[in-house]
């Protein structure tokens, strides 16, 4: 039942937890405005709360410190770490391991600690009722302890939850309207806030790999939807993150919403991100094609369709300018990127950020021949779609 059938033991602290925000939140909240009635302050505190913890889950836990999508100034991930721990889904670290784990061994029953695979109420939150004997180690997170406010997040995570989330605004609620303001930001602010900000996070482990498209790979089971990206603050184009994690967004079309990709680029602009990591727009191409190449393949296994001599002859000589196109521009790419880290390693070594005259000219040379390759690469993506279509029409 609940797909629980690995060594777990229950997890009190969490299960009390998560029974006793859900009741303070979901009961207590029409209990509350039925003495005290609809307070707009309040709702606004609700609403500030509700942002900043979930965007510190979607902008810093998972984007910034999982993916290493992109870099960020120490206030920022101050910032994201503070009301992070106060989103109570544990420390940084310990998030990060789990959704390395996730993203390592999607949809597998063992070793997904959120596994779809193992029923929908498990991926969402039944995972969370239970502890691993023995607890899973941490070991897939050096790079975060090398971070000293991600360390002292790890340590005082509990302390810094109960700060941020009950201490503040029930003071703030005390000195505003007494007894009335102190159950309003305990209910309100703290419980019902806990609760949605959980939900949001949880339905990106069930949800998303649930609903929606799956236009980048069916390998795994995490989908994209915009109707889910609406309610993760952007993390809803899952499928897309599934196969390119280390890309700063999950919604790549200027109109998809992603607020969590929008503050990365506004903060870049301002100087407190930088590095921030983008997936080539031919790479998803590929990406694509694959896809389209898998479902073809199946659709032909099971016979649904059947191709012409001359279409399949057509698409595959396609396939083959494709596949060498794609190899020129993949080496074209890895050495200019070899060359730049070599000018990088040339500049800090004579403490300038101009690297020699040479080497210059060589990655202008190395640029040239990987945009040559890329209009190469993209003509022969044109023709292989020319003759999929025919494929398909045949
Ligand atoms: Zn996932
Ligand atoms: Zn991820």
């Amino acid at each position: 039942m609940f797909g629980l059938k690995k060594p777990h033991v229950l997890n009190w602290t969490t299960t009390l937890f998560l029974s006793l925000t859900f009741v303070g939140g979901v009961i207590g909240t029409p209990i509350y405005l039925y003495f005290y009635g609809w307070s707009t302050p309040l709702f606004c505190a609700f609403l500030f709360m509700f942002s900043a913890c979930a965007m510190s889950i979607t902008f810093g836990y998972h984007r910034l410190f999982a993916h290493g999508a992109f870099n960020a100034a120490w206030p920022v991930r101050l910032i994201v770490l503070i009301f992070g721990a106060a989103a109570y889904e544990n420390s940084a670290i310990t998030w990060c391991s789990e959704h390395r784990r996730h993203h390592k061994h999607t949809d597998h029953e063992d070793e997904d600690p959120y596994a779809i695979s193992r029923g929908f109420f498990f991926a969402h939150m039944g995972w969370l009722f239970l502890r691993y004997t023995p607890e899973r180690p941490h070991d897939n997170v050096a790079d975060l302890r090398k971070d000293p406010l991600v360390v002292w997040q790890h340590r005082y995570v509990q302390v810094i939850a109960t700060i941020v989330t009950f201490v503040i605004p029930m003071t703030i609620g005390w000195f505003w309207k007494g007894t009335e303001g102190l159950l309003g930001c305990l209910i309100i602010v703290g419980f019902l806030r806990v609760v949605c900000v959980h939900h949001v996070t949880f339905f990106i482990n069930s949800l998303c790999h649930t609903l929606g498209g799956q236009p980048y790979s069916s390998r795994t089971s995490a989908r994209d939807s915009w109707i889910m990206a609406l309610l993760t603050f952007g993390e809803g184009y899952h499928n897309y993150h599934h196969e390119f994690q280390h890309d700063y967004r999950n919604g790549i079309r200027k109109w998809q919403w992603d607020p969590t990709k929008w503050s990365i680029w506004l903060l870049n602009k301002v100087g407190l991100t930088w590095n921030l990591r983008r997936v080539p727009k031919e790479k998803i191409l590929l990406a694509q094609i694959a896809e389209k190449e898998r479902h073809l393949q199946a659709r032909l296994g099971q016979k649904q369709v059947t191709l012409s001599e001359t279409a399949a002859h057509i698409l595959e000589n396609a396939r083959h300018h494709l596949a060498h196109a794609a190899e020129a521009w993949e080496a074209r790419r890895e050495a200019r990127n070899n060359a730049l880290k070599a000018a990088a390693a040339a500049a800090a070594k004579t403490h300038t950020a101009t690297s020699k005259p040479s080497l210059d000219s060589l990655l202008i040379a190395l640029r040239r021949e990987e945009e040559i390759a890329a209009k190469n690469l993209r003509r022969c993506i044109a023709a292989w779609r020319s003759a999929y279509r025919l494929a398909c029409a045949s």
